[in-house]
């Protein structure tokens, strides 16, 4: 067991009140979205968004998406973060401020928590993980394990970092999300460098390894992008990929970044390769699309204003 969280005591009630001093913008989308801003002591800016989503019962629950890092390495070419490259890894404060200001400046109760922001959470394992014991800390936010998700581009070497936290009484039910995208090396190595590394079967191993371990299933999200993914033949290919894994998938329509080559697909596409996904025996949900009018969907943080002050910055050392 690690000591305490180190955040802990910064984040225990009197001290929220300097949530209230901090430099942060935010945007509010007709759809109950929310994306802030927040200027972090040197400068920098991360960017988090509370979602609000119905559950399966009908009630309003509110996902708090979470960033892990000022920018990101991975280079997934779909994705606006990427533009930015990677600035800096946040510390455990820094992802746990996100809450912070959710809960306190914003006054919202978080139900949910998705690390699916700014960054590959497991190119900063250490500072999730240690924000995770913050997250769930009784004395904290108290959020349970099973709301907890933590999405990555297949960092193999993290995944079983994650494992063995997992492994932990009172975490076991920490969900692991992995952006596949695609249905094969090539395809996947285009748009997502990392699997050059971290080819494909090498990456279905260590979710086998997971699921050995860990019974809840893993979801496998697919970002649909049109003329790349989304023939019916892929839909074939990633089913024989998945095999018998325990796994759902969330198939992703495609949310345009900044000068994107790709337009968003259409519904008759995104409809056809989930059936063609489904008439495999697999189960798929189709993510609802939220927060596109401020920039603040899937794969589209990253602000213009962030990348240039990224080059402020830069200029001035
Ligand atoms: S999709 Fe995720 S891992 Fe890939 S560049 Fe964007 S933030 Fe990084």
């Amino acid at each position: 067991m690690s000591a305490e969280p180190a955040s802990l005591g910064w984040m225990q009630a009197p001290d929220h009140h300097h949530v209230k001093e901090l430099d942060i913008r935010h945007d509010r989308a007709e759809d109950g979205t929310i994306k802030f801003l927040a200027r972090l002591e040197d400068g920098h800016d991360i960017e988090s968004v509370i979602l609000p989503l119905k559950g399966r019962t009908g009630r309003l629950r509110r996902t708090l998406c979470l960033s892990s890092q000022v920018g990101c390495a991975m280079g997934c070419t779909f994705c606006e973060t990427a533009q930015m490259g990677l600035v800096r890894s946040l510390t455990p404060k820094e992802i746990l401020l996100q809450w912070s200001i959710a809960r306190y400046r914003f006054d919202t109760m978080i139900d949910n928590i998705v690390f699916m922001g700014m960054g590959e959470p497991l190119d900063n394992v250490e500072a999730v993980i240690e924000s995770i014991r913050g997250l769930v800390d009784q004395r904290g936010p108290s959020i349970a394990s099973s709301r907890i998700g933590v999405s990555t581009v297949g960092r193999i070497d993290g995944i079983r970092k994650l494992s063995q936290l997992v492994s932990e009484p009172g975490f076991g039910r920490v969900r692991l999300a992995v952006s596949v995208n695609a249905p094969n090396d090539d395809i996947r190595s285009s748009i997502m460098p990392l699997n050059r590394a971290m080819p494909m079967s090498d990456l279905r191993d260590s979710l086998v390894e997971w699921t050995s371990t860990h019974r809840w299933p893993i979801l496998i999200e697919y970002v649909l992008i049109p003329g790349v993914n989304d023939q019916v033949e892929h839909a074939d290919q990633l089913a024989s990929w998945v095999g018998d894994l325990p796994s759902r998938i969330n198939l992703i329509p495609y949310n345009p970044r900044r000068d994107s080559p790709w337009p968003s697909p259409s519904d008759e596409l995104v409809e056809a390769f989930r059936t063609a996904l489904a008439s495999h025996g697999l189960p798929v949900n189709r993510r609802i699309t939220l927060g596109r009018s401020l920039m603040a969907a899937c794969g589209q943080l990253g602000s213009e204003e962030i990348r240039k002050r990224k080059l402020v910055n830069i200029n001035s050392r």
